[in-house]
């Protein structure tokens, strides 16, 4: 498999040859950063978890140099911090049991640079290979820019593959904000109350980016037992964590729909149901 950079690396758990190891892929996640996954991506890991025939692969795009320090890690310089972070999603792939877990070493501006090639080129080449039926990403409504130019790059990627091999389905998931705000009838709802342990674990190998000072793995899972309770507003809970996603399938299937104009269509679903019930509850004007 070629990639694009030279330090680019792809480690398998389990020590299986690399391609046969990506080949057995079907569920994937694709994220910016390392612990995107974990926060974003659980449904999928916890799928594969301990299945004979299902395997979790995990992609990360940038290299994680600029993240903010602090503590045992305060006098780290970039690239020591880019090891730690690459160690560190390597931990969470050996506990969470991925097939494969690849490491793209692009800087942010790549990410960030809509001409840039060299991140599509490594996704189609992954993909091509891996062929995951359910993909994971970031949703196109979150606030972090490089979030963001992940998911755009991956939608240029699926769009390039044969419709036949391309994902059954794909989730654009909650990291930078959440997605309580689509309507519930436009919410893809994941249970992840199983294995609570498991998704501790995960999200506390992370300690390079919760000693800076954000607590990710409280956030995480205080997120999934909000979305849980607070999902549906009668009856009582029905699962323990429950995690949310925008269904991007539509975007990777029809080429011409434009991203932008794919999420308006939730925008304005969100904004007629306000409108909706503020309309139904007001005092008739006097
Ligand atoms: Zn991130």
């Amino acid at each position: 498999m070629r990639l694009a950079s030279d330090t680019a690396e792809v480690f398998v758990p389990d020590g299986t040859p690399v391609e046969l190891a990506l080949a057995r892929t079907t569920h994937m996640g694709i994220g910016a950063h390392q612990d995107d996954l974990e926060i974003m991506a659980f449904d999928g890991i916890l799928a594969c978890f301990q299945q004979k025939d299902k395997w979790f692969s995990g992609v990360v795009v940038t290299d994680g140099s600029g993240s903010p320090r602090d503590g045992v890690y305060r006098e780290y310089s970039d690239d020591e911090m880019r090891r730690v972070r690459r160690s560190e999603q390597k931990k969470a792939a050996v506990v969470g049991g991925y097939a494969a877990q690849l490491l793209l070493d692009h800087p942010s501006s790549a990410v960030k640079d809509g001409a840039n090639r060299a991140v599509v080129d490594d996704l189609i080449e992954i993909l091509r290979i891996a062929r995951p039926e359910v993909v994971y990403t970031h949703n196109p409504a979150d606030k972090h820019d490089t979030h963001v130019g992940v998911t755009l790059k991956l939608i240029q990627a699926l769009r390039t593959l044969p419709e036949g091999d391309r994902p059954t389905k794909v989730y654009g998931c909650e990291v930078w904000r959440d997605l309580d705000w689509l309507a519930d009838s436009d919410k893809v709802a994941f249970d992840v109350s199983a294995h609570e342990n498991l998704q501790a674990a995960l999200l506390g190998v992370f300690d390079s980016q919760i000693a800076g000072g954000k607590r990710y793995d409280l956030a995480t899972m205080g997120r999934r037992r909000a979305n849980a309770t607070y999902f549906a507003s009668h009856g009582v809970d029905i699962a323990n964590g429950m995690a949310f996603a925008m269904d991007l399938t539509p975007l990777v299937m029809d080429p011409r729909l434009g991203v932008w104009e794919y999420v308006k269509r939730f925008l304005d679903a969100f904004s007629d149901e306000i409108c909706d019930r503020l309309t139904r509850l007001q005092s008739p004007p006097t």
